[in-house]
């Protein structure tokens, strides 16, 4: 067993016989337990033998870095920059799908303020001008808040004999006139479907009938009917 004999425990690694030979000029058949013995036999060769093994260290760095080479591939192996506009685009149509799901969930939940008949329409009537809609039904049908908001007014109000009117998040208000009964206060918060007022014939009216009113934020009333449509109810 010479001194420049390469002992080590990897030669079966891939690529590291070729390598050894290079290094040593010859191929070594020794095992690890010819390493022990050798060391064992003669001690001086100790020291030739660390080095030997030293630099067979080295020479395992080389052989782990060529397995990890498959790895480094395996991320090359990501779509080439040719896809990466497809695939933006298909991120930002769901985002936009998804920010318009977002929205409809956030818009204002608006119910129906009342049931019954729609009697009379928005617009000119009788020489002067209809500023909302009419839903006709027994007195005493239950009138309820639209949308969620805040009582504004609760009481007597000219034209309307009693009226309830409520200020909603966005800014518009919602009018409820000819009630027999009121059951809310200036103040109080309600949600949509709160029970406000009890349906009557109070003022200018001549029989038992929800007038309703619509005035957006900085605007004059609205024709309430085409607004209820857009939150899918039909009068
Ligand atoms: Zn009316």
């Amino acid at each position: 067993m010479g001194r420049h004999r390469k002992i080590t425990s990897a030669q079966t690694t891939k690529g590291r016989i070729a390598l050894v030979a290079a290094t040593a000029g010859t191929v070594s058949t020794a095992g690890i337990g010819g390493a022990a013995a050798a060391t064992m036999q003669n001690p001086a060769e100790q020291d030739a033998h660390s080095y030997e093994l030293a630099a067979d260290a080295a020479t395992i760095d080389d052989a782990t870095a060529a397995e990890a080479a498959p790895q480094i591939l395996n991320i090359s192996e990501f779509k080439p920059a040719s896809d990466i506009q497809d695939q933006l685009g298909k991120a930002i149509a769901f985002n936009d799908e998804r920010m318009a799901a977002d929205a409809a969930a956030r818009m204002p939940q608006v119910i129906k303020p009342a049931e019954g008949s729609f009697s009379s329409g928005f617009g000119a009537r009788w020489g002067t001008v209809h500023n909302g809609v009419d839903i006709a039904n027994a007195l005493g049908t239950p009138i309820v808040a639209a949308m969620d908001g805040v009582v504004i007014d609760a009481g007597p109000a000219s034209g309307f004999g009693n009226w309830v009117r409520i200020k909603h998040e966005d800014g518009t208000i919602t009018v409820y006139g000819h009630m027999s009964t009121i059951d809310v206060t200036v103040g109080q918060p309600v949600t949509a479907g709160t029970k406000i007022a009890g349906m009557g014939s109070e003022g200018f009216s001549t029989g038992s009938h929800l007038h309703f009113e619509v005035h957006p934020a900085g605007s004059g009333p609205i024709d309430p009917q085409p607004w209820l449509a857009e939150r899918g109810i039909t009068l």
